[in-house]
């Protein structure tokens, strides 16, 4: 084998490792994301169902779907009218936060796989737990446009990853 053909070689090898390595954390994306959709159905919104997942090194960490707070009764239909359904819900990522607190696991370095794009409330609470990636389904809420509008914003200055699945 010459030089040439040895480094052409390599090349070729260094290809097939990298579209075999993308391919396999496409797969995985995949899983994660469907995993997010399985948890936002567990949501008793009637409109909404929203889910998110966190995970590192592909281990699942924690979930979480929207809904009322834990031991609210989340039986009479106006706290999920558009009247007061924003002041009753606990959003999936801020759920999902929670419940990591609650059981003592740490978010930090996760990733956060989400149906929906994060509004800025529940993106400032993943900054302050130290997520360090948010992949977002393209899942719509009737939430104003604002609040996505500054979650890129908030992305952006504190260096996390912010990327539509
Ligand atoms: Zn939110």
């Amino acid at each position: 084998m010459t030089p040439n053909e040895a480094k052409a070689a390599v090349k070729m090898l260094r290809a097939v490792w990298a579209h075999q390595e993308e391919s396999r954390r496409g797969k995985w994306r995949k899983r994660w994301m469907n995993q997010a959709e399985l948890i936002g159905g567990w949501s008793k919104d009637p409109r909404t169902h929203v889910g998110c997942v966190f995970v590192k090194d592909n281990h699942r960490l924690m979930d979480g779907y929207n809904g009322l707070p834990r031991g609210v009764c989340d039986d009479p239909p106006v706290r999920w009218g558009p009247e007061e359904k924003y002041d009753w819900m606990c959003h999936a990522e801020a759920s999902g936060v929670a419940k990591a607190a609650r059981h003592g696991v740490s978010l930090m370095g996760s990733t956060c796989f989400v149906t929906h794009k994060p509004c800025s409330q529940c993106m400032s609470l993943m900054l302050n737990a130290g997520v360090a990636a948010v992949i977002y389904g393209p899942g719509k809420t009737s939430m104003p446009e604002q609040k996505f509008r500054i979650t890129t914003i908030m992305c952006e200055e504190a260096g996390v990853r912010l990327e539509a699945y």
